[in-house]
């Protein structure tokens, strides 16, 4: 069907007409002329979409060079020696709405040190999603805990809260829920299944600054929140990490844990070092160029926030692309990532691999994401290793192992595409290349599998 010969009257008909209809006539509600200008695609020799680059990333200024020198200048590089930490934490934690924040080196370190001091360790089981960046396993496994996934809900790409009950024995010590991509994990469900069980929660927040969950930020749900500024993140310093909750208690030990084991508030001592301790303090240097990336936060979430809904808007009735799902109680995404699903079948099957390629030539960055990591070596070295071997019996190792099967995340590691966050930080028309790119390779979707073929 030639969409352009369309009468308004037919083209409002075709338009309020399903998703299915659309897959059957080959037309594209509310999009209709958009490609059609097009010509071919990029990779078969024809015009790239898009051939200026995204926003790049990270963005500084002038002061956070003025802040980063002057500390040089002034010596005080250790946050035994400044203030600057301090202050960020201070600041971090007024902005989450948490009552108190400890910075780390990096955020693999902020959760290593909520599990320590929420004294998970060896025997101990741990329910993880298993679609996430690999630091939430490493750390389960480094903190000789037994990492027990539980399967992906497609739709919304976070652990599926209905999945974690079956997975809880007389091991299980806590839930780590990652808000992976930046978009909230069901916090209603996890937080109601560990109150049931006894259980703690760690948010893996590390992707998710100033996501809300009804109206409170990620982070501040759970017992602990940990959080990453590693170079790639919204709100960046190189590496580093932070730690927040609500109880002086425990967060008096995660400072104490972070600063070699020295009394710190509630942890006293009469002389010398009251508990075990190891050095994860944040230098002076980080916490300077992230007070002034604070600065930048909001604004760029509210942009994020906008171009992702409106790129949404312009690709959800595109056959075979499938947008991510928010849960009811989501107030506000991050969006660390922006992802949807590909389903080949509606492009004339051509591979997701073809696809991602097809739209990179657009010049439109893109990847498939998070691989079936579960599977990865990693796990089964873990299983191997001597502190496994001593945490845990025969038996559960080997139930474990019959255990490692997640359909629901294989598949969505087949379909999932993803485009960083740097790519929301522009106008609207970054968007409109995206979205003009997804659909000029639906539209020659048959060449495009065909010469695949040859
Ligand atoms: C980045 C990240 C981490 C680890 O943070 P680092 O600062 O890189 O150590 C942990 N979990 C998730 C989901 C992340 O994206």
């Amino acid at each position: 069907m030639n969409t352009s010969n369309l009468t308004r009257r037919e083209f409002l008909a075709t338009a309020s007409s399903s998703t299915i209809a659309a897959v059957v006539s080959g037309a594209i509600p509310a999009h209709a002329s958009i490609s059609k200008k097009a010509g071919k695609p990029a990779i078969l020799g024809g015009k790239p979409i898009r051939a200026k680059p995204f926003p790049s990333w990270p963005v500084w200024d002038r002061a956070a060079e003025e802040s980063v020198l002057s500390i040089l200048r002034s010596g005080n590089w250790c946050r035994l020696q400044g203030k600057t930490v301090s202050e960020f934490e201070k600041k971090y934690a007024e902005l989450m709405g948490a009552k108190r924040c400890v910075c780390t080196v990096n955020g693999t370190n902020a959760l290593l040190t909520a599990l320590h001091v929420l004294d998970i360790g060896v025997g101990d089981e741990v329910i993880v999603s298993p679609y996430t960046f690999i630091a939430t396993y490493n750390v389960v496994i480094n903190s000789c805990a037994l990492p027990v996934f539980a399967d992906t809900d497609p739709e919304t790409f976070q652990i599926n809260p209905d999945k974690i009950e079956e997975r809880i024995n007389e091991n299980t010590k806590a839930i780590l829920p990652v808000h992976i991509l930046g978009l909230p994990a069901n916090m209603d469900k996890i937080n109601a299944i560990a109150k049931k069980h006894n259980l703690k929660v760690i948010e893996d927040a590390c992707q998710a600054w100033l996501a809300e969950w009804r109206g409170k930020k990620v982070g501040t749900l759970g017992d602990l929140g940990c959080f990453s500024f590693q170079n790639s993140k919204h709100l960046a310093c190189g590496e580093g990490g932070a730690v927040i909750g609500n109880d002086d208690q425990i967060m008096d030990r995660c400072f104490s844990y972070h600063n070699c084991g020295r009394p710190y508030g509630s942890v006293k001592a009469t002389s010398g070092y009251p508990i075990i301790g190891t050095n994860r303090r944040m230098t002076e240097y980080q916490a300077a160029i992230l007070l002034s990336q604070m600065q930048r936060l909001e604004k760029d979430t509210a942009r994020r926030t906008e171009n992702a809904s409106y790129l949404t808007s312009r690709i959800k009735d595109i056959p075979g692309i499938v947008p991510h799902k928010l849960y009811e109680g989501v107030t506000r995404a991050a969006y660390h990532l922006y992802p949807f699903r590909y389903k080949k079948e509606q492009f004339n099957n051509l591979p997701r691999s073809r696809f991602l390629a097809a739209l990179e030539a657009e010049g439109i960055p893109c990847s498939g994401g998070y691989g079936p990591q579960y599977r990865d070596g990693l796990i089964e070295a873990a299983l191997n290793s001597k502190n496994f071997k001593r945490g845990f019996s025969k038996e559960r190792l080997a139930r474990y192992r019959e255990e490692l099967h997640y359909p629901d995340n294989d598949q969505l590691c087949e379909e999932a595409v993803w485009f960083t966050q740097n790519l929301l930080l522009g106008t609207r028309s970054d968007v409109d290349d995206i979205a003009d790119a997804i659909l000029k390779i639906y539209e020659n979707k048959d060449d495009l599998a065909k010469l695949q073929k040859s």
